[in-house]
């Protein structure tokens, strides 16, 4: 039984290329990269000889048949992109499926990718993220996929070029409001990294240079509990319209889904800041 590796490699800078990513790279018996141009300088800095062959989008399915052959003749194989982890918006899928679908195994060597880092340190919930990649160009399929990113509830990582950035904060404006969180990484791990952020309405990016990933806050949960500024509005309604401090509570509780005892406690806060 052979191995397919997925290798991460560095989305910028060089010292991000794990010891043992060389060191399967070194073993393997072929590397699929996307374009020898960018892969074969990567190997040769690092001594590395193997065999390089092309499995983009354009050669992934006739390639597969190669690489299936090099598994079954007890062979390993690796698989890198021209950045970052194969198979995040970059070819792999199809290989790591026909591979599956024999008796050889898929394993990585996990490292580097743009969106895992631009999440991390965007400062945005974590815990549910979306990775929407890139969004379909135009035409319906975008205005679709704009309005199912709007509606979620996770926080949504998109990648952008340069000279699509402005139209898709744009668009997400128009799709998701002006007040919606927004964090905008750019040129991450390289000499230019830059992390902005505001919300839709205020994001100011500056030139638009390099390669973006864009980190957008969830849509606010319809059922989530009122915030506390939410119980002590409707607290100072209920108390100004003359319900007693215990109607006002039980009313509140009621309208909001907020425990009693919290809604008992900002009530208390209230009167006291009020006398
Ligand atoms: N497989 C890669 C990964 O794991 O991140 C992504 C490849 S995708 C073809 C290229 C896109 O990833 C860029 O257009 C940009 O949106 C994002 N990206 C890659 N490197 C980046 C970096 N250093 N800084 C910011 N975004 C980056």
């Amino acid at each position: 039984m052979s191995t397919l590796w997925l290798v991460a490699t560095p989305i910028g800078n060089l010292g991000d290329l794990a010891p043992r990513a060389l060191d399967v790279l070194g073993a393997v018996d072929l590397v699929c990269c996307e374009d020898t141009r960018r892969t074969g300088p990567l190997l040769r800095n690092a001594g590395i000889d193997t065999r390089l062959t092309v499995v983009n989008d354009h050669t992934e399915r006739p390639q597969v048949r190669a690489v299936l052959d090099v598994l079954d003749g007890g062979g390993d194989v690796a698989l890198v992109s021209d950045a970052g982890t194969p198979g995040i918006s970059d070819p792999g899928e199809r290989l790591v499926s026909a591979v599956l679908a024999t008796e050889h195994t898929v394993s990585a060597v996990p490292g580097p990718s743009a969106a895992i880092m631009a999440l991390t340190i965007s400062g945005l919930p974590t815990a549910r993220f979306v990775f929407e990649g890139f969004l379909p160009r135009k035409g319906r399929e975008r205005t679709e996929r704009l309005t199912a990113v709007a509606a979620d509830t996770r926080t949504v990582v998109l990648y952008e070029a340069p000279h699509r950035i402005e139209r898709t904060l744009d668009d997400l404006r128009a799709a998701c409001g002006s007040d919606r969180s927004v964090v905008v990484t750019r040129e991450l791990t390289k000499l230019h990294e830059e992390v902005r952020r505001g919300t839709l309405g205020t994001i100011d990016i500056g030139e638009p240079r390099g390669e973006y990933v864009i980190v957008l806050d969830g849509a606010p949960a319809a059922n989530s509990p009122a915030s506390d500024d939410d119980v002590r509005a409707a607290l100072r309604v209920a108390l100004d319209g003359g319900a007693s401090s215990r109607d006002a509570v039980a009313s509140v509780v009621s309208t909001t889904g907020r425990a009693k005892r919290e809604v008992y406690d900002l009530a208390i806060d209230l009167q006291r800041d009020a006398s």
